[in-house]
């Protein structure tokens, strides 16, 4: 063995064996983390790799940075093969790929290294343009952060330059060696041929360049916020927010074995999945970009969620593990967190996630629309970081704005969260001739649906008239429904959503008791939230049942063409449709609205705000935020609202009972008469009767 080759196994052994000693470092912190099964679905969870983690769909969402961003990623792919290529040739020089793949194969492989390298050359370029010239906000970050990303891409430009002037060099040792596809290490060589007359020598410091850099760049990753170069692909495989796992379904908390530590006020109270989402964090801020709160001038950022998170495992874990602390990359340690740095193992342990790092104002601005988690490339679940932290908050330390304990209060008392009397709660359907299911029961009949109407279409004003038409589109189409009437009480996701598990779980339990007494199979409700608790987050209390949202119950209707209506006629109406959060980005439901609009009224022309669909905007009600004051930044529901009349729209359509309240209250804002109905509205609007 040549000495070139003893020293190449040294500095191998050396690089691997420190990188290595990271990663066992990384898991064992990780491990610090609550248990989590996220073995099921492995087909599932293999497809989101391929698509998401391979394929980079999410990436693609920003049309500037995501082809940039692909770019690299695929080149790292494709020339890690030539890298590994490199590095055998440093044992054996005759080592070559074409020694066993097919000729065309190695053909293409040699292409694709040259014309990689050169790409990913072009995107770190553009990368350090955006990063040095442009300054996108939501790259915005400290002095070691940008630093960070200038060395990270410092060095990936470095292994792509050194790769093709090995291959250059090469070239001039011995031309047999490179054939025409690498033409562009050919012409490299062209341009050297006159400059050095030593090319095997300059080949020997360019190969021994391309290596160290290799190592020194794997070793840098642990200390570095690009740690999301070995973690993404295994984080999308783990991931629940793009299937198996339903998107933004709550973990079900055990209120029974969880007696000590409600949720979580620091970071051995979350999951090892919500640690691992932590090291896979790019800091890309795509969600900080897509949060409503963020948007509107308040303090809450999704990114400053998971970068603290990672920021205080960094702080807490060497210290409960037992490692010394020097070893950390203060990149990984300082950050966005006002108490969070260098710390004092004693201090280390004072500190928590939550106030020294999170604070309590952040928690509470969140309207748990999904914007976050579905922008996020590499499938992080910041909501759910946030949900635990609110869990801690309610039912450890009992710490909550207050004005929503009276949420809470009514929930307890009337079943709904605001102080209505329960038995009021069918009032909305006298004279309708709407039976209920205790009546049916009686009779010895049960219908084929139930009309979940929800406490907005029960309680409130302005969404009882939507339960009003909805009940009468059912009625008109002949649809055998029944109303549970004053057995109806809330499920109780506004209080899962704030915090407060045991209410939830309460109500919820109670709910499906009176679900299954019944035998219900298919319920359809026009409420967004009501359809996601019931169909989504029932079935970890055992409740089981077909759950549909109105927008798909009546355009299944108007497609049949079993709903009666008159033929619309007249002058063109300009209509803007508001997605829901808990319908779209929740449940993917977006055309079904938009479909059933077309369907009832023809002269109808559909306008979009600029963000839609997934894209859509929050109207600031969920996750309780309906129940709450907006003390900071601009009100979410002006602003969504001032994006919707912009369009023009001569009225504004919406979906959820929530929505309309808070949209009706954007426009009133606004001074206009534009008016706001629900779909239902719409199409009981063009009823025959
Ligand atoms: S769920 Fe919505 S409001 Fe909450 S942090 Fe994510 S983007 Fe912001
Ligand atoms: S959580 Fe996801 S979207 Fe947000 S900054 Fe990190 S990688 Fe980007």
């Amino acid at each position: 063995m040549s000495t070139s080759s003893v020293l190449l196994a040294f500095v191998l052994v050396l690089g691997a064996g420190f990188f290595a000693l990271n990663v066992q470092r990384l898991v064992r912190y990780m491990q610090i983390g609550r248990p989590e099964d996220r073995s099921d679905h492995p087909a599932t969870r293999l497809r989101n790799v391929l698509a998401i983690g391979i394929a980079q769909r999410k990436i693609f969402r920003d049309p500037v940075a995501g082809p940039m961003h692909a770019l690299i990623f695929w080149g790292f792919l494709v020339l890690t093969a030539g890298t590994v290529e490199i590095i055998i040739q440093g044992f054996s020089a005759a080592f070559s790929y074409a020694l066993f793949l097919p000729h065309w194969l190695y053909q293409l492989y040699a292409f694709s290294q040259d014309v990689f390298a050169l790409l990913v050359l072009g995107a770190v370029a553009f990368a350090f343009y955006r990063r040095l010239v442009v300054h996108p906000r939501r790259l915005e970050g400290d002095n070691l952060e940008h630093a960070d990303a200038l060395i990270i891409l410092g060095m990936i430009g470095g292994l792509m330059v050194t790769l093709l002037l090995v291959n250059a060099c090469q070239y001039l040792v011995d031309p047999a060696t490179i054939g025409p596809e690498k033409f562009i290490s050919r012409g490299i060589a062209a341009g050297l041929a006159p400059v050095d007359a030593h090319p095997a020598a300059l080949m020997h410091v360019f190969w021994w360049m391309h290596v160290l850099l290799v190592l020194v760049f794997l070793n840098y990753l642990p200390y570095s916020k690009h740690l999301h170069v070995v973690t993404s692909l295994f984080n999308v495989y783990l991931s629940n927010t793009s299937g198996p796992g339903q998107k933004g379904v709550m973990r079900a908390m055990d209120l029974e074995a969880d007696v000590e530590q409600f949720g979580a006020s620091d970071v051995e109270h979350l999951t090892w999945k919500n640690l691992l989402d932590g090291y896979s964090c790019t800091e890309c801020g795509r969600c900080t970009a897509a949060c409503p709160a963020n948007f509107t001038g308040k303090i809450l950022s999704p990114r400053k969620i998971v970068v603290n998170t990672r920021q205080r495992l960094m702080e807490k874990a060497p210290v409960v593990t037992g490692d010394r602390m020097e070893f950390l990359h203060p990149a990984l340690v300082h950050g966005e967190g006002d108490d969070a740095g260098a710390a004092t193992p004693e201090q280390a342990l004072e500190h928590r996630l939550l106030d020294n790092y999170i604070s309590e104002l952040e928690l509470w601005q969140c309207t748990s629309c999904l914007a976050c988690v579905q922008e996020c490339p590499v499938s992080i679940n910041q909501l759910e970081i946030i949900n635990e932290m609110r869990r801690n908050l309610v039912l450890t330390e009992s710490r909550f704005p207050e004005e929503i304990q009276p949420a809470f209060e009514s929930l307890e008392r009337n079943g709904s969260p605001w102080a209505f009397n329960p038995g009021d709660r069918a009032k909305w359907a006298e004279g309708l001739d709407i039976p209920t299911m205790a009546e049916l029961a009686e009779r010895g009949e049960r219908p084929q649906i139930l009309f979940w109407v929800g406490c907005m279409g029960s309680f409130d004003d302005r969404a009882k008239k939507i339960a009003v038409a909805f009940a009468r589109i059912l009625k008109a189409c002949n649809i055998d429904f029944a109303i549970l009437g004053q057995e109806e009480h809330c499920h109780g996701d506004p209080a899962r959503r704030m915090g407060n598990e045991y209410l939830y779980q309460m109500l919820a339990t109670d709910t499906i008791g009176t679900l299954d007494r019944y035998q219900v199979r298919t319920i359809v409700t026009s409420c967004p939230h009501c359809f996601h608790q019931l169909g989504n987050e029932f079935p970890q209390l055992g409740g089981n049942y077909e759950v549909i949202h109105h927008s798909t119950f009546i355009e299944r209707l108007l497609a049949d063409e079993r709903v009666p209506l008159r033929s619309a006629e007249g002058e063109r109406l300009v209509v803007a449709y508001h997605d829901s959060c808990y319908l779209g980005r929740y449940n993917d439901v977006y055309d079904a609205p938009r479909e059933t609009l077309k369907r009832a009224l023809p002269v109808l022309s559909l306008v979009e705000a600029p963000r839609n669909r997934d894209r859509g905007f929050c109207c600031g009600a969920g996750g309780g935020r309906m129940f709450m004051e907006e003390r900071q930044g601009k009100r979410i529901n002006v602003e969504r609202t001032e994006e919707l009349l912009a369009t023009g729209a001569e009225t504004i359509a919406v979906a959820c009972p929530f929505c309309m309240t808070m949209i009706t209250d954007g426009v009133n804002a606004a001074q206009s008469t534009v008016p706001v109905l629900d779909i239902a509205e719409v199409v009981a609007g063009q009823l025959i009767s």
